[in-house]
């Protein structure tokens, strides 16, 4: 791993940054006469570190630690979610953030890339207290955060209902109605149509374009899923619809198995009403460690970071992992599985679909022009399915991994915008 140039954090081979300073390190020799300007990945622009105090509905008065990082903004205002999580960390958003650098510039959107977070549990919150720890958080980070700024979206424990007050909370400290401050919103507050389904949609789309090329047949293959939020739940139930079976299914509950493959439909409506697939009737339960000794053709880690170890690489018998979640391969780990023939769709692309169509919706929102889920659905997969290919032929080109070619073709149209645009003041 390259050492931090960072005085202000500490990472380890495995930790977020950590994983991700190799991964830049690992395209520096394809970046030609730009690797000149490389450092430029390994720093954040800004980092904002924000303490969010409320008073809970006992009285008492708690505080949480909130952050903002925009990490590169050479294309265009940042973009990236807000995750609420006990085990948020200033290391880990900036981790974060820089993936949404290297995916937004993957997909070719006009945006750097930024993510905030909150180190709060949020199953822990009630309603009344969730909403003030958002418009505080929303309010402090309104410094940097905006329409034309930096935009924030869903991320883990995030939802449309957690964006609308964002939008409010900073409408109402600026004036004036700012639907495209964030994304991921309500239908009614200026959200887009197939944004909910967006990140598991490009996640089926870049797997089916990977499987097709290895000639892996989507009917009767085994796929196994790791979170089973709004990102794995999606995913699955798209490659259920092409033919496939999930046979396994992990979430923050526990791990189920069903060799016959589950029915999507019927665990997606038990795991909503019940807040996770425990208790659903049609799968075994096994161990959470035993998830990754379960035979499957197709993987998708679709919950946090540092899920895929190397211990985990060795045993995985898939021949496509496809991530979902952010981070959650680690460099040794991607080293084992290629050295093992398996095919792994990086989640600067894989989760890539997200970001897409929150960007339809910043559009949209701007012309006030709003386009029907077919239209969203075709944009989605033309956009998801030229990035692949030109990943893929760069893949090819160099003899390299996909996430070395995402990170090459990424990185060049960042380094590019940076040169260009050159130093000031
Ligand atoms: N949180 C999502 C991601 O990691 C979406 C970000 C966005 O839509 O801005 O890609």
């Amino acid at each position: 791993m390259s050492k931090s140039s960072l005085s202000y954090v500490h990472p380890s081979p495995t930790s977020p940054w950590g994983t991700y300073l190799s991964q830049v390190d690992r395209v520096i020799p394809y970046l030609g006469h730009l690797a000149r300007w490389s450092e430029t990945l390994k720093r954040p622009k800004r980092a904002l570190i924000v303490d969010v105090p409320i008073e809970m509905d006992n009285g008492t008065i708690a505080h949480y630690e909130g952050y903002r990082v925009q990490h590169n903004m050479s294309r265009g205002p940042g973009k990236g979610g807000v995750r609420f999580h006990p085990d948020v960390t200033l290391e880990e958003v900036m981790a974060l953030s820089a993936w949404m650098t290297v995916k937004c510039a993957a997909v070719n959107l006009p945006y750097g890339g930024a993510k905030g977070g909150i180190r709060v549990d949020p199953k822990k919150l009630s309603r009344n207290e969730l909403e003030k720890v958002t418009r505080r958080y929303t309010s402090e980070i309104g410094l940097i955060i905006g329409p034309h700024s930096d935009i924030p979206a869903p991320d883990v424990n995030t939802n449309g209902q957690i964006m609308a007050w964002m939008m409010d909370t900073y409408s109402m400290n600026t004036g004036a109605t700012a639907t495209g401050v964030v994304t991921g919103k309500p239908i009614h507050l200026g959200g887009s149509l197939g944004r909910v389904k967006a990140t598991g949609r490009g996640v089926f789309v870049t797997g089916r374009e990977a499987a097709r090329r290895m000639g892996l047949d989507l009917r009767g293959a085994r796929v196994a899923v790791q979170g089973f939020g709004n990102v794995g739940s999606v995913a699955a139930e798209l490659f259920a619809e092409a033919g496939a079976k999930v046979v396994a299914v992990q979430d923050h509950t526990g791990t189920l198995v069903n060799d016959k493959g589950f029915d999507m439909p019927a665990l997606m409506a038990f795991s909503k009403d019940q807040g996770g697939i425990m208790g659903f009737k049609d799968g075994e339960q096994i161990d959470n460690d035993a998830f990754w000794d379960v035979k499957c053709d197709i993987l998708i880690p679709a919950a946090l970071e540092g899920q895929i170890t190397a211990e985990r690489a060795r045993k995985i018998s898939a021949r496509l992992v496809l991530e979902g979640a952010n981070g959650p391969t680690v460099p040794e780990a991607d080293d084992i599985l290629a050295e093992r023939g398996v095919l792994v769709v990086p989640d600067v692309i894989c989760n890539a679909g997200g970001v897409t169509v929150s960007y339809f919706e910043w559009v949209q929102d701007f012309s006030s022009f709003f386009w029907t889920e077919d239209e969203i659905n075709q944009r989605l997969d033309r956009i998801m399915v030229g990035a692949f290919d030109h990943i893929w032929a760069k893949g090819e080109q160099h003899k390299i991994s996909l996430r070395t070619a995402t990170y090459a073709v990424a990185c060049e149209r960042i380094l590019i915008a940076r040169e260009e645009r050159g130093l000031y003041p």
